[in-house]
């Protein structure tokens, strides 16, 4: 029997880089700048750097990064605090709650287009139909005014359609980045091609803190000036407000920590993408098993993933077993998604779908997200998919 195989092993990702890490905590409890302190700076300097943006912010969480965005979005768009319950922002229903949760937050209406089925990406062929019916028939009573593309388990949506889509309809893209930190479409760094982009820095992501924290970007002057404020309580001057605001900036000890993994978030997603490969070969021509898409190039675009997750999609009925037969073998899976956004209570009432959602409710199902440590060793990956061959052909 192998040892336990998680899906994550942070410590061993602590030790890689602990002496850097602790000198980095060290210099923070030397100079006692706990708020907006030099890192925070550095840290957004240099992911502007990174992606290749004007504004980077740092933000509290991915979540409130998201909420940001859109409340800042919601001030350009319509010189509002809020959206109305009457504007639409079209995304996936197959997301981390957040996602849906931040348009609501926003004051507006989230509307679920369905994914595409070998991506669990939104399906951008799905969000021009929806727009080009509602134009005429407007029976929903919602007029879009938005959209947030999720780039999941690290693989970017088609931002080609997505940005022309947008164009077309005069809709802002808020990237929803959070698993996707350093990836690209067409040499562009994800978070960099839409209106802005928010990030994640959840311990478990690819760019991981010790806590939370997140980020937005920007190339839009006006949009970045509102996000700073709304991140310091609403104002340019802390006792003197203008918006409704929140306290939703980055620590500086977590700033401090992401300096540090920032050097090495080229290695480890290459890391990513290396299992992913042996995943993807010793894992090929079973039946009943999808594997995700590797990094293409064609004559469309060129995509690169990250990798968040190795996101295996199981037919006929197989995945809960595959994943008891793992875990018995002390294998960790997980399922992102068990319950997309529209089956779940807060969206009740309070959210529109366009249409059928059946390939999101059949990738909750089926899919299956499998160990991806990147210092991990090979061989435990050979193992794992060892079993999962040697328990799907049985
Ligand atoms: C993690 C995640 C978020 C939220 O980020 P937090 O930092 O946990 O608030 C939002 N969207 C997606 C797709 C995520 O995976």
């Amino acid at each position: 029997m192998m040892r336990k195989v998680q899906m994550l092993d942070l410590h061993r990702e602590y030790q890689y880089m602990q002496a850097e890490i602790d000198e980095a905590l060290k210099r923070c409890l030397n100079h006692q700048q706990w708020i907006f302190g030099p890192e925070v700076k550095e840290l957004e300097n240099q992911l502007t750097q990174y992606l290749g943006c004007t504004h980077c912010i740092g933000t509290s969480s991915g979540t409130d990064a998201l909420v940001v965005a859109l409340r800042a979005l919601a001030n350009k768009l319509k010189g509002q605090e809020y959206f109305d319950r009457t504007d639409g922002i079209i995304t996936t229903p197959f997301t981390f709650t957040a996602t849906g949760d931040a348009i609501l937050r926003a004051g507006a209406t989230p509307v679920f287009v369905d994914i595409h089925p070998a991506t669990c990406n939104i399906n951008p062929a799905g969000i021009r139909e929806y727009l080009t019916r509602s134009k005429t028939q407007p029976a929903t009573g919602l007029r879009v005014v938005g959209i947030i593309p999720v780039h999941l388990y690290g693989q970017s949506c088609y931002m080609d359609e997505i940005m022309a889509i947008a164009k077309e309809f005069d809709l802002f893209v808020l990237e929803d980045v959070a698993q996707a930190f350093g990836a690209s479409w067409d040499s562009k760094k994800l978070g960099t091609i839409g209106t802005a982009g928010a990030f994640s820095f959840f311990p478990s992501k690819n760019l991981g803190g010790f806590g939370d924290g997140g980020m937005v970007c920007t190339d839009d002057d006006e949009l970045a000036a509102a996000m700073r404020m709304l991140i310091k309580h609403g104002g340019r001057d802390k006792y003197n407000v203008d918006h409704i605001g929140y306290n939703a900036r980055i620590d500086t000890l977590q700033a401090a920590i992401l300096l540090v993994k920032l050097r090495y978030i080229d290695e480890f997603n290459r890391r990513r993408a290396n299992i992913a490969s042996l995943y993807s070969s010793a894992l090929k021509g079973i039946d009943d098993l999808v594997l995700p898409r590797e990094n293409y190039s064609s004559s469309v675009a060129e995509m690169d993933h990250v990798f968040h997750q190795f996101t295996i999609q199981v037919l006929n009925g197989r995945r809960d077993e595959l994943r008891d037969h793992l875990a018995l073998n002390m294998v960790d899976t997980m399922i992102y998604y068990p319950v997309p956004l529209h089956k779940m209570g807060v969206f009740q009432g309070r959210s529109s779908v366009a249409g059928q959602l059946d390939q999101a409710e059949r990738a909750s199902e089926e899919v299956l997200s499998l160990p991806i440590e990147p210092l991990e060793e090979e061989e435990t990956f050979t193992n794992v998919a060892g079993l999962i061959k040697g328990f799907l052909e049985s």
